[in-house]
């Protein structure tokens, strides 16, 4: 495979941007190579500037649920363009968003837009703290809610990666005020919750994890959650970035029948543009400036190009069926990954739900952050350069989800599936 023009950006790249990348783990340190440079992509498919093909798993870690360059939304961002992308003043398309995101999620009141994953679950936990009077927020290990202060401790994949425990330049005057327990632990969760109450501003947690790779949560884990939030008066806040409009319309609160308080979006939400929201009951919702005294503000937040590519984003996913064909195309290609690996006496577990999977190199079932981190990492790494070099592109880390869009085929999932097996028999020689 030619990359001499990707590696020729990524040198022009590192000298001007830190370590060559806008996000950490795109350097793709953790799977051993160099990144590749994308210039255009369609559908399934992505292109780099050497004009290298590959089936997209990456989905721009999530957003693409409907492929790339779809035709109603490409064509949604062009016409709103020619009439001005951005007034700072309200308009009608952020109105008509927020009817269909409150109509489409179950718990959602009211709804507040801004301009990523990150400044949602910040602004979302300032407004649970400012609701409570409370400080203190419990998140669990390996849950990623972007990259502010509070959120830094056992943070993830991009954190687990490099191996950064936290990150300096976070003070621990602020993490102090975070309290990280392990994911699906009944027990730790009850204890935690009851012996630290009356400080516990809110529990924020990815009601599927996805950032330690897939894994999915007991229903009786969350259960508990929800109850025993609610009786402590704790707010409990879903980190739905990745799981909402992917796992259904309404996310994994409609999959689950478990309502929080408050919820986080990004990803889908803006159709490939620089969209988060943060939503939840009116009461709480309330409290966010101007109507309440919880400040949150954004000069670009519902710009009219965002909020047109959500809508015509919304409006493909709320077309009859949408669900049912992703789920179905997910399980044939789940069920051919669960044959190779069954097949093989590489030691591997695939963790799925709806179109959301990650196939860790490990013995043990995956429940949690610690069970994740024992997957073999450097055979992740040689797999995915074998991938990559047979034209399929994955996430550059084994803690990362694979995602399957509408455009995903029959041809682009058997090549996928060739390749994987074929991958798995060097693994099982070596
Ligand atoms: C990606 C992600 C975020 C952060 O969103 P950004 O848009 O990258 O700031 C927060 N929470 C979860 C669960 C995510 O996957």
């Amino acid at each position: 495979m030619k990359t001499d023009l990707s590696a020729a950006l990524f040198a022009q790249a590192k000298a001007v941007i830190p370590g060559g990348v806008d996000s950490p783990v795109r350097a793709c340190k953790a799977v051993g190579c160099d990144p590749l440079f994308l210039k255009k992509a369609k559908g399934a498919v992505v292109v780099d500037v050497d004009g290298n093909e590959f089936v997209d798993f990456v989905c721009s870690w999530g957003p693409m649920i409907l492929g790339h360059a779809h035709p109603a939304v490409v064509e949604a961002i062009r016409e709103t363009a020619l009439d001005g992308t951005s007034f700072g003043a309200p308009t009608p398309l952020e109105v008509e968003l927020a009817r269909l995101v409150c109509d489409s999620v179950p718990s959602l009141e009211k709804v507040r837009f801004v301009n990523s994953g990150t400044e949602a679950t910040m602004s979302a936990i300032r407004l649970a703290r400012g609701y409570t009077g409370r400080n203190v927020v419990v998140k669990f290990d390996g849950c990623y809610h972007g990259h502010a202060d509070s959120f830094l401790v056992k943070a993830g994949s991009g954190v687990i990666t490099l191996g950064i425990p936290g990150s300096p330049g976070v003070p621990e005057d602020i993490v102090k005020n975070t309290l990280s327990i392990p994911y699906n632990d009944e027990e730790v969760l009850e204890t935690t919750l009851r012996d630290e109450a009356l400080d516990i501003a809110c529990v924020i947690v990815e009601p599927v994890a996805g950032n330690m790779g897939v894994i999915v949560p007991e229903l009786s884990f969350l259960r508990k959650l929800r109850d025993l939030t609610r009786e402590l008066s704790i707010v409990l806040i879903f980190d739905e970035v990745i799981t909402g409009f992917r796992l259904a319309l309404g996310g994994a609160q409609e999959r689950f029948g478990i309502l929080p308080d408050l919820t986080c979006l990004g990803k889908i939400i803006g159709g490939g543009l620089p969209v988060g929201a943060y939503g939840g009951k009116k009461e709480i919702m309330d409290m966010v400036a101007p109507d309440g005294p919880v400040y949150q503000a954004g000069t670009l937040s519902g710009n009219p190009l965002a909020m047109a590519a959500g809508l015509a984003m919304l409006n493909e996913l709320r077309k009859p069926g949408f669900y049912e064909a992703l789920e179905e195309k997910s399980r044939w290609f789940a069920a051919g990954l669960e044959q190779i690996a069954g097949n093989s006496s590489v030691p591997a577990v695939l963790n799925r739900i709806g179109s959301l999977m990650t196939c860790f190199f490990t013995e043990a079932p995956v429940t949690d952050y610690r069970s994740a981190m024992l997957a073999d990492t450097d055979r992740y790494g040689r797999h995915y350069r074998r991938m990559l070099a047979g034209g399929i592109y994955l996430a550059p880390s084994q803690f990362e989800a694979a995602f399957i869009s509408a455009a995903h085929d029959r041809s682009h999932l058997e090549k996928a599936l060739d390749l994987t097996e074929s991958s798995f028999k060097k693994m099982a020689k070596s």
